[in-house]
């Protein structure tokens, strides 16, 4: 058994800060990590420009400077890579935690490091787990077929490819715009019956007139019902009407893996996803048990960014260091 004072389970960036401001308290976490550091990120779209300028993505006050007002995919990963080597973080990277439980005072981790179980025991435990590793599903026939993605990546494989993109928010949106771009015939079906207020109102205008000039097929109150290798089956006001369709892109959001926190009693509404937790401290109603970054958020991918994330550690940080006196 390894023992450490705290432990981080995901290295986002929001776990990232929060083990910059337990630094600046006087611990030094352990950030167990199930794949390498800010996966998300590295898992984005290849051309992804963020929605926030640099200096609202940066952690631990080191600064974030690019050339462009809103950094991309790769200045965020080169950041972020940067900010562990220099703050000298303590990353566990490609090691899975499988399970926490309460002995007595303490926690017991357990992880998966290349298939060899690994014990940790530590006195807090922070959950930043994210929600990008678990999207959201249609549940319906034809979900499972390999032409049916829940990412997106380049647009350059689908040149002249039919592609039906399912969901009206940035992702389907910006996927959208990548696909006609690379000469791919593409059709948006949204449940929705108008744009989603969601939608960044710098994309939406040119998103837009590719509509009204016929470039991209955009059809509002689509309810998808079933997906084969060449088709996409959907209802229009309980209309049927079928779209071609060599690939499809469900790009309807994604959810927190709650499994873990279910399992060692933090209370969960299942209703909207969100883990009990205090409003000034994050900590759950598990004694030294907190959660920081998206998983705050439940099921809602549009309330927690990195931008309001990253304070989450602060808080956290501020309250253990007040149950250490
Ligand atoms: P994550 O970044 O998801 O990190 C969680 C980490 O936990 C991951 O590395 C994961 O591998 C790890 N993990 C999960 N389970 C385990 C386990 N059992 N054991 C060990 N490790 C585990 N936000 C902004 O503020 N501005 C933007 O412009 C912006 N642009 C975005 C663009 C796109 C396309 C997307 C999808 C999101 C964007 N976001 C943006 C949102 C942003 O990505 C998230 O808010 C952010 O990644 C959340 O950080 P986090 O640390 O909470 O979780
Ligand atoms: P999202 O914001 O959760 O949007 C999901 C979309 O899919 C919504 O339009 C939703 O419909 C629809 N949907 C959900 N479940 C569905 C179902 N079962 N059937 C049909 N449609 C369904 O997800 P996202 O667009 O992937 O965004 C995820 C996060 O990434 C957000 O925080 C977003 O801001 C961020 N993001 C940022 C950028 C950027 O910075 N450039 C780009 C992309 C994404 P409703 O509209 O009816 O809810």
């Amino acid at each position: 058994m390894i023992k450490e004072k705290a432990i981080i389970v995901g290295a986002g960036p929001c776990g990232l800060s929060c083990a910059i401001e337990l630094q600046n308290v006087g611990i030094d976490p352990l950030i167990i990590e199930k794949a390498s550091i800010v996966n998300t990120i590295y898992e984005f779209p290849t051309h992804q420009t963020f929605f926030s300028t640099s200096e609202k993505l940066e952690i631990g006050d080191i600064a974030f400077i690019t050339a462009k007002q809103k950094p991309q995919r790769l200045d965020a990963l080169a950041y972020y890579r940067s900010v562990a080597e220099r703050q000298n973080l303590r990353i566990q990277s490609f090691t899975e935690v499988m399970g926490v439980q309460k002995n007595g005072s303490t926690f017991e981790v357990k992880t998966n490091y290349k298939n060899d179980e690994v014990f940790y025991e530590a006195d807090y435990v922070i959950m930043a787990t994210g929600y990008y590793d678990q999207p959201n599903k249609l549940n319906i026939p034809g979900e499972t077929l390999p032409i049916v993605a829940h990412y997106f990546k380049e647009g350059h494989p689908y040149q002249g490819q039919h592609v039906v993109v399912i969901g009206g928010k940035n992702s389907a949106i910006d996927a959208s715009l990548e696909l006609h771009k690379a000469g791919a015939h593409v059709t948006v079906l949204y449940r929705g019956s108008t744009y989603s207020k969601s939608v960044k109102p710098w994309i939406l205008p040119l998103f837009d007139s590719l509509v009204q000039k016929g470039e991209i097929t955009m059809k509002f109150n689509a309810n998808v019902t079933e997906i084969t290798s060449k088709q996409v089956h959907f209802q229009v006001d309980e209309k049927e009407e079928i779209v071609q369709s060599d690939f499809v892109f469900a790009m309807i959001g994604y959810r927190p893996d709650l499994a873990l926190l279910n399992h060692i009693g933090v209370d969960i509404n299942w209703d909207n996803g969100r883990p009990h937790y205090h409003r000034q401290t994050y900590e759950t109603n598990i004694d030294n048990l907190y959660i920081a970054g998206v998983i705050t958020a439940g099921f809602n991918n549009n309330k927690i960014f990195i931008e309001n994330g990253k304070f989450h550690g602060k808080a956290i940080a501020k309250d253990i260091q007040s149950k250490q006196s």
